[in-house]
């Protein structure tokens, strides 16, 4: 599709002096590194791309998308693998350039603009101690990863990052900024906890702050021979472990083409107790490695950084898994051993104690049952193997059906799983409806997981 703007001239000319960032266009500087996302396989050219620098640029940006009836798409961090935060023809509004941030260690509060990483966040946090829960890539975005729950080394403890929510800052389809609290707009700001980008475009986010020094973090690796048996290991002692504890296992292949297991922990209490909590785990088979040690919590959450390079193809599969079954083990060590490229995996991150205690309808992301979300991760280099490599992914989620619990993460759906929108919001579809036909009856906001309003059903998005 031609990447020319379908609005006249003389009105884009006179936006763009209106911005305090930059218009990027197709032929100008800078258009083409705008336009690139986390995922390869994601090639798309907006008319414009509006560089915000701040809420007014995100204003003016939505006033004119809806003006003249333009695709809008919103782009944060750029992590998501859909590739929703870019458009063919239309607006993009890029954000990642508001990188602002003011901690408050006395209030134990961080206020952080939407176009912050995981990494950059948990720099300024770390100065004085403190975290909020995240992810556990450092260059994925705060903004895409809260609004869709946010799953990561802390939800033990302390909730998901959508839980850890104070307030948000949002651009309605209107043009204005709304505050979101739990006192103002206070269904807004229950929409945004888990309802992603359908209501409006977060400039800045709120979150409460927890104190998080070292942690007992790092990984055991186990060799073909042991993966089975480490794995089996692995659930009976996930399901008990204590909520400062959280973990995650995988699958995948070691350099010289080998099929290995990992198991990544982080204990984030006290040391003494962690390595008591951890001896049995540690104590395990022969692994081939142990990397567990007491580090800051920020060289944890960009251990796995190596392992997703920007550009890659990536194609994914994920539903979550209640039970860890010896079958379900089967399939995934007969499919991760015939995998067509030795970069991509089949990860278990696990969801427990705080973040799954918290009340379902407290927030719009309502799988709180302990499980694992279960992603089968593709990821291969050259175009030409994308065949080989999507197949491996879809035969691998087939063959893994029989096994899997209710719903899915809203973040690891794909850009064809418009029929898993549901199965995402889960319980909670019906109240978001409502709240889309209140906050964005056209479905401005439409370039994401989308919840279509009743009125829009059947219009081409
Ligand atoms: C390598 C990797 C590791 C990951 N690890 C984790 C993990 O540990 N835990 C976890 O929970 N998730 C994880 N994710 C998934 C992640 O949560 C999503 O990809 C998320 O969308 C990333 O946010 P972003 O800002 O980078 O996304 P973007 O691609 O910029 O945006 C994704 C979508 O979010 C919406 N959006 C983005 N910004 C805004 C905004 N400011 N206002 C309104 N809507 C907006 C838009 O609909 C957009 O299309 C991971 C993803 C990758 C690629």
């Amino acid at each position: 599709m031609p990447a020319s703007s379908p609005v006249e001239e003389g009105a884009v000319r006179e936006f763009g002096a209106g911005l305090r960032g930059e218009l990027l266009r197709p032929e100008g500087d800078g258009y083409h590194a705008a336009r690139r996302v986390f995922n390869g396989m994601i090639d798309k050219r907006p008319a414009l791309i509006v560089r915000c620098v701040g809420a007014s640029d995100v204003m003016q940006g939505v006033d004119f998308a809806r003006t003249h009836d333009l695709l809008l798409a919103v782009r944060s961090g750029g992590h998501n693998v859909a590739g929703k935060a870019v458009c063919d023809g239309g607006l993009m509004l890029d954000l990642s350039h508001m990188k602002g941030m003011r901690v408050d260690p006395a209030r134990r509060v961080a206020r952080a603009e939407a176009g912050l990483t995981l990494g950059d966040f948990d720099r300024e946090t770390q100065a004085f101690g403190l975290a909020t829960p995240l992810g556990v890539v450092s260059m994925t975005g705060i903004a895409g990863l809260t609004l869709g729950g946010g799953l990561g080394w802390l939800n033990g403890k302390h909730g998901l990052a959508c839980d850890n929510l104070l307030s948000a800052d949002v651009v309605t389809a209107d043009g204005t900024l709304l505050r979101a609290d739990d006192g103002e707009n206070a269904d807004l700001f229950w929409g945004i906890r888990g309802g992603g980008g359908n209501f409006g475009v977060v400039t800045s986010f709120e979150y409460r702050l927890h104190p998080v020094g070292q942690v007992l973090g790092g990984g055991l690796l186990y060799s073909a021979g042991e993966a089975r048996d480490a794995l089996r290991f692995y659930h009976e002692f996930a399901s008990s472990c204590p909520d400062e504890l959280t973990t995650s296992a995988s699958l995948g292949l070691a350099p010289d083409g080998s099929l290995v297991a990992g198991i990544t922990v982080c204990y984030c209490g006290a040391m003494e107790e962690g390595e008591r909590v951890l001896r049995p785990l540690r104590g395990f088979g022969s692994p081939l490695e142990d990397t567990i040690r007491p580090m800051a919590y920020a060289a944890l959450q960009s251990a796995s950084d190596e392992g997703f390079p920007s550009g890659r193809q990536h194609y994914w599969k994920a539903s979550y898994l209640k039970d860890l079954t010896d079958e379900a083990i089967e399939v995934l060590l007969r499919f991760v051993s015939e995998m067509p490229s030795s970069s991509s995996g089949v990860g278990l991150q696990q969801m427990h104690g705080a973040a799954s205690r918290v009340d379902p309808a407290a927030t719009a992301f309502p799988h709180r049952d302990e499980h694992y979300d279960l992603l089968i991760l593709s990821q291969w280099a050259d175009p030409a193997d994308s065949e080989a490599n999507v197949r491996w992914a879809r035969e691998l989620f087939e063959a893994m059906r029989p096994f899997f619990g209710e719903g899915v993460y809203v973040n690891n759906l794909g850009e064809e799983e418009a029929d898993r929108v549901e199965e995402a919001y889960g319980e909670h579809y019906g109240r978001l409806l409502a709240l889309k036909e209140k906050y964005d009856p056209a479905n401005l906001f439409r370039l994401n997981q989308n919840i279509e309003p009743a009125s829009r059903t059947g219009e081409a998005s």
